[in-house]
């Protein structure tokens, strides 16, 4: 396995996010690593808010336009909650669900987030990694997703840590996922950490003695659907970063995600898986797998991000649409059957021509 760094495919290094303020509770900075994030945050020049106690106080405005920018340019630094630290299963990524933070700093108008995080959109960073790490060992060999899969479970017990944020788009200013990786690295067990990004600055994972124990994967769109990516790095870069993680030698992925059915969908996926080829295309020893997630949501997502982004031209009418019911009995509208059946057929065509090398993991 390679592990060095393989710099001569980076072509730019993308702009990092750069909250206006962030505000931390007492507890956060009773951690060492709390303490470096702020420390990193006040060298950058951010406003550090330390608060006496532990109750954030955001004091947004009224105006839910306005509320919604300052809720977007605030970095909260919390302590994750025994309840929160409790892991979950997530189906159909991976064993178990792992928190380092909660909320992203982009401004996707699909974003699932809104269908699961309640309350203004805040992103709030763990401070009490190591606890959160040091729980994770109760967990191995007890997974009941990928772990009883017929086609995953030689991933060993597998940890997601992209459910509930965008783990690099922050790590500029925590070093968790960084940290999180190298712990991994270290952990001598049938074990894999797993994230996806819409972001690209992938340079300070490169050079992590990684030990094959993390898949980093790419969560991609054609081009021509940036403009329902807002303050995510271009498509091109993410290519690039992962191609450099991959020489570094990490397993890799394309999450593909949301597939939108929109006028030109053929062609659009079919520039990007052509341009995912040509990025990955040489790389020794490549163990790429790829996920395949149709657009949906819910009446509760439609009704957040139609007040996020009331411009926004994704379409979220009945059109194309059927209702599907969850085991827990909510409901969400995904493509009608014939819709599904084109899209699957294309892609799963396609990738076979592509990406002969490719492992799709699930469809959904
Ligand atoms: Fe949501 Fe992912 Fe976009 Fe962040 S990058 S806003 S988590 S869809």
């Amino acid at each position: 396995m390679q592990l060095a760094p393989a710099l001569s495919r980076s072509v730019t290094t993308p702009a990092a996010w750069r909250p206006r303020r962030v505000i931390a509770t007492r507890a956060a900075l009773g951690f060492a690593h709390g303490r470096s994030i702020a420390e990193r945050a006040a060298k950058l020049g951010i406003e550090v808010m330390e608060l006496a106690g532990d109750r954030l106080k955001l004091d947004l405005p009224d105006d839910p336009r306005r509320a919604y920018v300052e809720a977007k340019a605030t970095l909260a630094l919390t302590v994750a909650s025994p309840s929160k630290r409790r892991l979950q299963p997530i189906a159909p990524s991976a064993d178990w669900r792992v928190d380092l933070a909660e909320g992203c700093p982009a401004h996707c108008s699909y974003c699932y987030l809104a269908g699961s995080l309640k309350g203004p959109p805040i992103t709030r960073v763990y401070a009490n990694l190591d606890e959160i790490l040091d729980g994770l060992p109760a967990y191995l060999g007890q997974g009941t997703i990928t772990s009883r899969s017929r086609t995953r479970a030689g991933e060993g017990t597998t940890f997601e840590a992209s459910c509930y944020t965008d783990p690099l788009a922050l790590e500029p200013l925590t070093g968790s996922l960084s940290a999180t990786i190298a712990w991994f690295g270290r952990w001598q067990a049938d074990a894999q950490l797993r994230f996806t990004t819409k972001f690209a600055d992938v340079a300070p994972l490169l050079a992590l003695d990684h030990g094959g124990r993390t898949r980093m994967r790419a969560s991609v769109n054609p081009r021509a659907f940036a403009r329902f990516e807002g303050g995510t790095s271009p498509v091109a870069q993410r290519l690039t970063a992962l191609a450099d993680m991959a020489v570094a030698g990490y397993p890799v992925g394309l999450t593909i995600a949301p597939i939108i059915a929109a006028p030109g969908w053929q062609q659009a996926y079919g520039e990007l898986i052509a341009d995912a080829a040509a990025a990955l295309d040489g790389i020794a020893g490549l163990d790429l797998t790829i996920e395949l997630i149709t657009h949906r949501f819910t009446p509760g997502s439609k009704a957040v991000l139609t007040e996020w982004y009331p411009g926004s031209a994704l379409d979220m009418t009945e059109a194309n649409r059927t209702t599907k019911r969850t085991k827990f009995g909510s409901e969400k509208q995904v493509y009608d059957a014939a819709t599904m059946r084109d899209l699957r057929r294309f892609f799963e065509g396609r990738i076979a021509t592509d990406l002969p090398q490719a492992r799709i993991l699930y469809w959904t």
